[in-house]
């Protein structure tokens, strides 16, 4: 019970990744609200989980500062505190440099990028004027990807958007840190989800991620799930600005070969 009494925001958090993160943090006693653009699937995720802890939901486009803003407030009125944000919602669009039209650009940048600064700034006022009011300081993981650093030629929103979440990252952990706010990020490698399978579908990608994987298998969500609570938790009490890479051992190859 790493996280017993804390209260949780998790983006994306209707499934895959941030689905499996949602449950961990209910097992291990912090209550969660799930933000998500697909209020079916959100929706739904109550009812499973909900028998593990303290579970509830927003609707919540994280592109839409209002939409964000309607969030906090949602978790404020429900929980009274916000401890945790894990900004995990993200998409994936794939299409080569020279085809790549500038809506689909600015669409994964918006998510992915835009949706972590917006949710991440409107937490972190909250939980400064918190830490002003006497309270214990809150923390914000931010999912980032091996393709912040290993760029994919037909994902480039994508390997973009996720260099922009480190140093999202980065710059959050130097302003947030004197109120003893910590950030970090994860870079998952390749995890078993729908995100993977938009852009892993045809025949052959298996091979070609196991290629590229020294623990030679493709990841669980619940193998981000365990780092994003150590992350959120006093264990990492002396962590901050990073991004820990949970990869399978994939940035220790030094070449890249397209998904
Ligand atoms: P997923 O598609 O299974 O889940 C993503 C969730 O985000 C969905 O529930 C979706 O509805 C939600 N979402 C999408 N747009 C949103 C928006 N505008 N506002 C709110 N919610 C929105 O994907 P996943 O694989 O679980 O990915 C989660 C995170 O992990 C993403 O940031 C992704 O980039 C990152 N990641 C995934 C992998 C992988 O291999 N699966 C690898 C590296 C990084």
């Amino acid at each position: 019970m790493r996280l017993s009494g804390k209260v949780a925001i998790v983006t994306g958090g209707a499934k895959g990744i941030g689905r499996a993160i949602a449950e961990r943090y209910l097992a291990e006693g912090a209550s969660v609200m799930i933000a998500d653009i697909d209020a079916a699937a959100g929706e739904k995720a109550v009812e499973d989980l909900a028998e593990v802890g303290t579970v509830a939901f927003t609707a919540t486009d994280v592109s839409d500062a209002a939409a964000v803003a309607r969030l906090v407030a949602a978790c404020e009125e429900r929980f009274s505190r916000i401890d945790i944000l894990v900004n995990n919602a993200g998409i994936v669009h794939k299409a080569d440099f020279l085809e790549l039209d500038e809506a689909d650009f600015d669409r994964v940048l918006r998510v992915n990028l835009k949706g972590a600064f917006l949710c991440g700034q409107a937490v972190a006022r909250h939980m400064v004027e918190s830490v002003k009011r006497g309270g214990t300081p809150g923390t914000i993981v931010n999912m980032s990807s091996v393709n912040a650093v290993f760029a994919l030629p037909d994902q480039v929103g994508y390997s973009v958007s996720k260099g922009g979440v480190n140093q999202l990252t980065k710059t959050m952990a130097l302003s947030l840190a004197p109120f003893g706010i910590r950030v970090n990020a994860i870079g998952p490698g390749s995890i078993m989800t729908d995100l993977l399978a938009a852009v892993a579908s045809d025949k052959g990608a298996e091979a070609r991620i196991l290629s590229r994987t020294p623990l030679g298998r493709i990841g669980d969500p619940s193998e981000i799930a365990s780092v994003a609570t150590f992350l959120a938790s006093d264990d990492a009490s002396y962590v901050t600005g990073q991004t820990i890479y949970a990869d399978g051992g994939r940035l220790g190859l030094n070449y890249t070969v397209p998904v």
